[in-house]
């Protein structure tokens, strides 16, 4: 069994003096609730458009749609990537052009293709034929991405199977949105989310470049990489930081497209906002399944059903931080609600301080990635989860 000690060094998250200042702002607030840091937001933003200033960022906006996120980002240049008419509503209200959305989602209505036409929507992603002709129809003339698969080997949360095509199948689509009078742009792919093998973007990359020659051969420019999303934010298991990735995967694109690089797009979600996060919340019980052995269970006021979904197969291991201190001990952590599923970490007990008592606060970090969103509404009661904006 694999456990992980309480004992972390704050500082590879954030600053003593930034939890001290997000702690008093939580001082005042019930718990469970989630509160998201903007300065945090600006500082990932510009590190990656400082490690790669040659792509165009498109937000992914389902990673934490807060209206001041997505007002920070468009003002500090971004663009944003969009998966249904409802982001698409979200963005054009906060007064961000439809010129600078793409539409990603490859799932799509025919009368939402029609909506975000009319909206001012130009540039869809897709990656199958009836989708394709949908596009053609509703949204003539626009431009297209084509999106390959990605097995989503090295990544925490893959992403794999359900996007994307086979490279044959692409180059078929490419020709027919040629045919329907689309503007095939290029090709997109996504290497499966918290990426922790950068040389999965390497191969990605040489699929790519294979499209564009076949592309070519029949007389189609392609002129764009869309590298979607992938990169990790800080949760357990440490990551390389941004520009080692930067660095690796600009020497894969000059090493398949030479000096003239094509127009590439980079969709981050998790990166941009999950260590903006920090989830508050409380012990509700301690207590013990068998007298003698047996780890004790600690049951917080979140959950699976409150935000916690991606620790489905104990996939994302949040930092969690407590004040108490001393001996530590293994526990189970667990939801509140009635059902058995609502259980967070139980493979892999983390390892937290024998001194915690009912009613402690406990702090998730690194919550700012797709948490409250994923909320449920109203299972067994429990209200969604209340999300703050700070600074
Ligand atoms: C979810 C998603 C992203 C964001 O992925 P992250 O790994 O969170 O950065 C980017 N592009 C598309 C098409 C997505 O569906």
């Amino acid at each position: 069994m694999h456990v992980f000690d309480y004992s972390f060094d704050m500082e590879t998250y954030m600053t003593k003096e930034r939890f001290a200042q997000l702690k008093e702002f939580a001082s005042t607030k019930e718990t469970p609730f989630l509160v998201t840091s903007l300065s945090t937001v600006a500082r990932k933003y510009n590190e990656l458009e400082k490690s790669m200033p040659y792509v165009r960022i498109y937000y992914a906006v389902k990673a934490n749609p807060s209206e001041e996120v997505l007002t920070l980002l468009a003002k500090l240049g971004s663009c944003f990537d969009i998966a249904s008419v409802y982001e698409l509503d979200l963005v054009l209200k906060l007064g961000i052009t439809p010129d600078r959305l793409s539409f990603g989602n490859t799932i799509k209505k025919a009368r939402d293709i029609e909506y975000a036409y009319k909206k001012g929507v130009r540039l869809f992603a897709s990656d199958g034929e009836s989708d394709v002709r949908k596009i053609a129809q509703n949204a003539p003339g626009s431009g297209i991405f084509f999106r390959i698969l990605a097995n989503g080997t090295g990544a925490d949360w893959p992403l794999s199977r359900k996007f994307g095509a086979q490279p044959d199948v692409i180059f078929q689509n490419i020709l027919l949105a040629k045919d329907l009078g689309l503007k095939p742009r290029g090709i997109s792919f996504h290497v499966g989310s918290q990426q922790h093998d950068v040389t999965q973007w390497r191969t990605a990359l040489s699929d790519c470049k294979e499209l564009f020659d076949a592309a070519k051969e029949k007389g189609i420019r392609l002129d764009l990489v869309n590298m979607g999303g992938g990169f990790p934010a800080h949760y357990l298991h440490p990551v390389e930081e941004t520009y080692v990735y930067a660095a690796e995967i600009t020497d894969y694109i000059r090493e398949f497209f030479g000096g003239e690089f094509p127009q590439i797009f980079i969709e981050p979600g998790r990166y941009m906002v999950g260590d903006a996060g920090i989830l508050v919340t409380e012990v509700v019980m301690i207590s013990r399944k068998e007298r003698e052995s047996g780890i004790p269970w600690l049951f917080l006021d979140v959950g699976k059903f409150s935000g916690l979904i991606e620790t489905l197969d104990e996939s994302i291991k949040y930092p969690i931080y407590t004040e108490r201190t001393g001996e530590a001990n293994d526990y189970i952590l667990a939801g509140p609600t009635c059902d058995s599923m609502d259980i967070l970490y139980e493979k892999m007990p983390y390892r937290l301080p024998s001194s915690l008592k009912e009613g402690d606060r406990l702090y998730f970090f690194t919550t700012g990635a797709y948490t409250q969103t994923y909320s449920a509404v109203f299972f067994n009661g429990f209200p969604p989860l209340k999300a703050y904006v700070i600074d």
